[in-house]
């Protein structure tokens, strides 16, 4: 049997778990914690990286730092996963849904401006696939109204946009490190923070409305309720094992990224003769083979390709039901425009097998029972 997934693991982890245990401080921003928190922000430049408990948590954070309150709008595809959604929601916002474009199934960048009025006070782009959104367009028409981006980079860690690292382009940039994602500690994220002048009041309100950060760092002499918070830190004990797997991020990216060219070279036949679509990679990106699809012809087409895959062992899984058509989605969203992809697209892609340490025999596998399906 091929997993879709397989939890990323690269066998030290107990090492630097049991040294967090030895340190007599298995709480949050111990050790570990802060060695992510200083790594995120060497790899991608940003003046600061906190880790959190998700990435739905960094997203809830970026929504509560943006001041995000009920009345406002907030822009984003509905080719997503929900937890995009639900951080806006929490806060009384109303998510507006735009359109995707096919060949990267992220927002069209182009649809974003005619779904602003004047109750719109940020975009969330998603990075599909750890493929980064038209982010100059989306700068341009978020500064142009004013707007924050807070960007989805939940699939996106060490991807760029035309040198630019995911998550360090908009105001939030929001990780995933939650057991599917490329690098995990089982559940867990971090919240990439540009603008320097709000890092404290991010530190306040992930740590239950405290200045205790600042008291740890011995700038004040006692710490206090100072504002709303919440508890948004991880155990260091989960930083631990997510730490392990930064420290060998290149070793993790470069054996993702030899599958994912596998089956790019492996299904490009069935591509050029038109049969399947496959992932497009726009000049400028630089992805992480987060994921691998194929684009079958239709919703029954993928739904007898997921079944033939099943009976020779292989499990593939489709994702995104397009959140405007959820119960959820009509309740509290709205899609502006036309649906000319979202649902179209979202019923034809399937996920292949893709995790850490899949071995070329079983990419070579996937591939062949995909060629015999449409032989
Ligand atoms: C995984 C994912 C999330 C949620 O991440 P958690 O860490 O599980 O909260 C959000 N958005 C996207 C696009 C994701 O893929």
């Amino acid at each position: 049997m091929i997993h879709f997934n397989i939890p990323p693991y690269l066998g030290n982890e107990i090492e630097n778990i049991k040294k967090a245990i030895e340190n007599k401080k298995i709480c949050g921003d111990g050790e570990f914690t802060k060695k992510c928190n200083k790594w995120l922000e060497e790899k991608t430049g940003t003046p600061k990286a906190l880790l959190t408990t998700s990435c739905t948590h960094a997203t809830e954070m970026a929504a509560l730092l943006c001041d995000i309150a009920p009345g406002d709008e907030v822009i984003m595809p509905s080719y997503t996963f929900v937890s995009t959604a639900d951080a806006f929601v929490l806060r009384g916002a109303k998510v507006v849904f735009v359109d995707i474009r096919p060949d990267t199934m992220n927002i069209d960048e182009t649809l974003i401006e005619n779904a602003i009025t004047d109750k719109t006070k940020a975009i969330v782009p998603v990075h599909y696939a750890g493929v980064a959104c038209e982010m100059d367009t989306i700068m341009e028409v978020a500064e142009k109204y004013h707007l924050a981006v807070i960007e989805d980079a939940a699939q996106g860690i060490m991807c760029t946009y035309k040198g630019m690292p995911l998550g360090t382009i908009g105001d939030y940039g929001c990780y995933s490190f939650h057991e599917t994602k490329n690098y995990s500690m089982g559940e867990g994220g971090a919240l990439l923070i540009k603008n320097e002048e709000k890092i404290e009041e991010a530190e306040i309100l992930r740590e239950k409305g405290t200045n205790r950060s600042k008291f740890f760092r011995g700038q004040i002499d006692k710490y206090t309720w100072v504002n709303f918070g919440s508890s948004y830190l991880p155990s260091d004990m989960n930083a631990a094992y997510l730490y392990t797997q930064l420290e060998e991020a290149d070793k993790i990216n470069n054996d993702r990224l030899k599958t994912w060219s596998h089956y790019k070279e492996g299904l490009s036949d069935l591509q050029n003769r038109g049969i399947i679509e496959l992932p497009f990679v726009p000049d400028g990106c630089v992805h992480n083979a987060h994921m691998f699809y194929v684009k079958a012809k239709d919703l029954e087409e993928r739904t007898r390709l997921i079944e033939f895959l099943k009976e020779n062992g292989i499990q593939a899984v489709f994702h995104y039901i397009p959140l405007h058509t959820a119960p959820a989605g009509i309740k509290y969203g709205v899609f502006r425009g036309e649906d000319r992809y979202t649902t179209k697209e979202s019923e034809r892609l399937l996920r292949l097998p893709m995790y850490y340490g899949l071995k070329e025999d079983e990419t070579e596998y996937v591939i062949d029972k995909i060629k015999e399906f449409y032989r």
